[in-house]
């Protein structure tokens, strides 16, 4: 499902946004990375693999109060250090991260590159810090901001920040969530409360087709056509634990309750509703390359492994390849046969 950070405050704050990327784990994520405005200078740290990875390339030296944070889990492009987020604009001025799928990425895309942009990642995000920079040429960072989320079409969650702006944060929402936590000379946005917890109780929810500029001081949300709308500051009164469960007695309950978002989500974007199929972004393989497969092992734990289970009847009934499901603290003890069919 994946998951955005963002500070703006007093605070030094690499650790927060480490931390909070932390807190959103369990959402699921392939590789995670973190931009941070320090003396001026953008400073952007990527990994692909778990949050440790990309822990140990930070320095201990960074400063900067002011940052965004992402795990992805790829829709668009490879699960490589270079496709992780956050993605630079071409003058690495503005630093974006962003959730979900650009789905007309490839009609801009062509029409930047024909304007002399150069891309440096396969994703469908790196539009949006390429668009910014553009409009910023005539326009404040919000308007730059605001117009570029008039051109996307698809679902996301971005969060944004500039050099030549280094007390603002810029989000937006359609389809992927996103809500403000407010704090004493301090602001914090991410996709999941938890985020931030033991920093603030004090909530702003943001809805679909909002946008917000954030400064440590205070906020404002505007539609997309950019009236101002007032929201309630919500005080969540819960302790982290509850949070977590999200107001439900416990986790499971919780999970069952959220099954239709999850799977709505699980699809978004890898399902081809015109032609009823299947696009798997981090599993890029040619029709010839998925015509030679001869077996499949299915690598798994827990729940996971029962879902494999499933999966391995499906896909021996769909497909009739031969499939097996494995343990996988057990299979590392093995010496497994897998061939370059596997
Ligand atoms: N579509 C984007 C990508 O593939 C974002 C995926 C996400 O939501 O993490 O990088």
């Amino acid at each position: 499902m994946c998951g955005i950070v963002g500070y703006v405050g007093n605070k030094e704050c690499s650790s927060i946004l480490v931390q909070g990327l932390r807190r959103l784990e369990y959402r699921g994520y392939d590789s995670s990375g973190i931009s941070i405005l320090d003396s001026n200078e953008m400073v952007t740290y990527k990994k692909k693999g778990k949050i440790i990875e990309m822990e140990n390339i930070l320095p201990n030296e960074i400063k900067g109060n002011i940052g965004i944070g992402h795990t992805r889990w790829a829709t668009h492009g490879k699960v490589t250090d270079q496709n992780a987020h956050p993605h630079l604009s071409h003058n690495k001025k503005v630093s974006i991260v962003h959730n979900g799928i650009i789905e007309n990425y490839r009609i801009l895309k062509t029409k930047l590159e024909e304007e002399g942009l150069h891309f440096c990642t396969e994703t469908d995000s790196e539009v949006i810090a390429h668009l910014i920079e553009l409009n910023l040429q005539n326009h404040s960072f919000e308007e730059a901001f605001y117009q570029t989320v008039n051109l996307l079409e698809g679902t996301f969650g971005i969060a944004a920040i500039c050099i030549d702006h280094p007390d603002q944060i810029m989000i937006a929402r359609k389809g992927s969530p996103l809500v403000l936590g407010i704090g004493n000379e301090e602001m914090f946005v991410a996709s999941d409360v938890n985020a931030f917890l033991g920093f603030t109780k004090q909530v702003v929810y943001l809805e679909d087709n909002e946008i917000a500029i954030l400064n440590k001081k205070d906020f404002q949300i505007r539609n997309l056509k950019l009236d101002k709308i007032d929201k309630d500051i919500k005080t969540i009164d819960w302790d982290i634990d509850a949070i977590e469960k999200n107001g439900y007695s416990d986790y499971m309950l919780k999970e069952i309750f959220e099954q239709p978002e999850s799977i709505k989500r699980a699809f978004a974007g890898r399902f081809i509703e015109d032609i009823g199929t299947a696009k798997l972004g981090g599993l890029n393989m040619t029709p010839q390359e998925l015509f030679n497969i001869e077996r499949i092992r299915i690598i798994a734990c827990g729940t996971s492994y029962h879902a494999g289970l499933i999966g391995a009847i499906a896909i021996e009934e769909l497909a009739r390849i031969n499939t097996s499901v494995e343990i996988a603290s057990e299979l590392r003890y093995k010496n497994p046969i897998i061939d370059k069919n596997t």
